[in-house]
């Protein structure tokens, strides 16, 4: 026997001692310390083992033989990288030379290993996280202990949350449930190690199910073209049979228990589990099955699978709910800006007619009177233009008629509209818009869009403030900023600013008055015009737009 044989050896329930008895005295202390650290070993549920510096086991503690189904004779003495490390969790073979433990013998260095598997003796493996601390004897490594922990379940519940976040996100990315069903599939079949996932829809009775969507991962082709096919009655293979039960159900053995009627193809993994799918009014709407191999079908999958299912049912009808709010607000303010336009032209119309002397002389008093209707019913024509248009660039109906646009042109034009209001409120406004500056464009829409930016920075600039409004050309570009000195946009709220009806606090805060459509409408047409808005981060207070629109360079060449 070698002198490694000097070290005891600890098995679940005592010390094998290999060495030979020296004297009673030193045996009976030994057998103390031995009986002590049999009981510690014992009492953990940490895996535990020692080394020497050959990589034998010396011992091994309880947890370590129920972990791995071995037997105490079938580990002592034996190679531990030989007999449960010889193979990485891919399936790849695991070189000694390459194996941290045996590093940490060699040098005397402990060693951590976070991703690792173990083999039991019946050929299957368990993710562990484990270390190595060196027994050094004067400096010198004679050996290790190793302690590991089984991580299943944390691995599992990790697979399983992140599973959960990948159905939030295809259900966050989809627009439909036809569009959404397919990558749920394929998100739970990847997060929880399955090869095919069907949908299954019933009929009206509840006598049979036809299949709806699919995922089958590569190399399972054949097996998912032959589970997706046909119908089943209720009771036939695992998802007729959850349609008839209403409950999970799950096998383990298909190759006894085929899952169809029809010869199955190879490559039919091992396992199914089917869950029932029911809508928020309990009904069953449709049949989720999976399959994969054993690992796959763990007693968790089950509740995991039943919690997704039911996270994507509340998901849909939730969103269902907000569509059908949104098609009725936006039906609702298409009929009212709709209905509103009529009695507005009649009282523009007659207005005109009373305004012009027609119906007989005004008094002063009368005319100003009458203006300051006109001035509001103009207002009025606005708003209803503006949520008309608004609804028509939600539904896509919303026209350009491009012409060829001088720029330079339109913002001197514009800046003269709002000139007015801005020395009402003695702000200093500067211009600069050099040369003539081309773009294909909707020449109304495209004032529209300018008087909407320069509108606000008068309404948003408190008195004495500036606005400065300037056009530049670049590579195929026209480039238009618009900024003010004004009371801002908060950080935070101007990832919402082109959403419609959206006001930032900074303007309700103080009681300014708007509808949040101007710079929904203003995106809309600029992106019309393939070109891009935002609003620049600036220190400084105040706001800057900017709106480049692609320019026709020809027209420059000619300058
Ligand atoms: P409205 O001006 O009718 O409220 P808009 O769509 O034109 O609607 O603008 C949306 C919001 O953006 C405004 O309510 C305001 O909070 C903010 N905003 C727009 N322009 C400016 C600006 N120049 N300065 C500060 N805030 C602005």
């Amino acid at each position: 026997m070698k002198s490694r044989a000097l070290i005891p050896w600890v098995v679940a329930g005592g010390i094998i001692t290999v060495a030979r008895r020296r004297s009673e005295t030193v045996e009976s202390r030994y057998s103390e310390l031995a009986n002590r650290l049999d009981a510690v070993l014992a009492s953990t549920d940490q895996g535990l083992y020692g080394l020497d510096c050959a990589g034998d086991i010396t011992f091994v503690n309880r947890s370590t033989l129920e972990q791995t189904g071995y037997t105490p004779e079938s580990v002592l003495g034996h190679n531990a990288h030989a007999l449960w490390h010889h193979t990485r969790a891919d399936g790849s073979l695991y070189p000694g030379s390459e194996c941290p433990v045996d590093r940490a013998v060699r040098s005397g260095k402990s060693e951590q290993i976070l991703e690792d598997v173990l083999w039991r003796s019946d050929g299957t493996s368990f993710p562990v996280e484990s270390s190595t601390y060196p027994l050094l004897e004067n400096g010198r490594a004679t050996g290790a202990v190793v302690t590991f922990i089984d991580v299943t379940a944390r691995k599992l519940a990790e697979r399983q949350s992140e599973t959960q976040d990948a159905v939030t996100r295809v259900l966050g990315d989809s627009s439909s449930v036809g569009e959404a069903l397919s990558p749920l599939l394929a998100a739970i079949c990847r997060g929880l190690g399955f090869e095919i996932g069907l949908a299954w829809v019933p009929n009206a009775d509840l006598s049979e199910i036809g299949c709806w969507a699919s995922y089958v991962a590569r190399g399972a082709k054949g097996a998912g073209a032959w589970l997706s096919h046909g119908v089943l009655a209720a009771g036939e293979g695992p998802a007729g049979s959850s349609l008839a039960s209403g409950e999970a159900v799950v096998w383990r053995d298909l190759e006894r228990q085929p899952p169809r009627r029809s010869v199955a193809p190879s490559g039919v993994p091992k396992s199914a589990v089917a869950i029932p799918v029911f809508g928020i009014a309990s009904e069953l709407v449709a049949v989720a099955e999976f399959f994969g191999d054993e690992v796959a079908v763990e007693e968790d999958v089950v509740d995991t699978l039943t919690t997704i299912v039911v996270q994507v049912v509340q998901h849909l009808a939730r969103r269902s709910a907000d569509e059908e709010i949104y098609r009725l607000r936006e039906q609702f303010v298409a009929n009212v800006s709709h209905e509103l336009r009529t009695p507005l032209t009649a009282i523009d119309g007659w207005l005109q007619i009373v305004l012009g002397g027609e119906a007989g002389p005004l008094t002063d008093e009368q005319g100003k009177f009458l203006g300051i209707v006109k001035r509001n019913s103009e207002r009025l024509t606005r708003l209803v233009g503006d949520l008309l248009l608004a609804g028509q660039i939600e539904s896509g109906t919303f026209d350009l008629d491009l012409v060829e646009v001088d720029v330079a042109v339109l913002v001197r034009e514009a800046t003269e509209l709002v000139a007015a209001a801005a020395t009402g409120k003695q702000l200093r406004v500067s211009v600069e818009a050099p040369g003539a500056i081309i773009v294909r464009g909707d020449r109304a829409r495209l004032m529209q869009l300018l008087n909407n930016l320069l509108a606000n920075a008068v309404k948003f600039t408190p008195e004495g403030g500036w606005i400065s409004v300037g056009v530049a050309v670049s590579e195929g570009t026209c480039r238009i900023t618009v900024a003010d000195s004004g009371i801002g946009i908060p950080t935070a709220e101007r990832v919402h600013i082109f959403e419609r009806f959206y006001r930032a606090s900074s303007a309700t805060s103080r009681g300014i008055t708007g509808t949040g459509l101007g710079l929904a409408i203003s995106k809309a047409i600029t992106e019309g015009h393939g070109g891009s808005i935002w609003l620049e981060e600036e220190e400084r207070p105040g706001t800057v737009f900017v709106v480049e629109l692609p320019r026709v360079v020809r027209e420059e060449a000619q300058l």
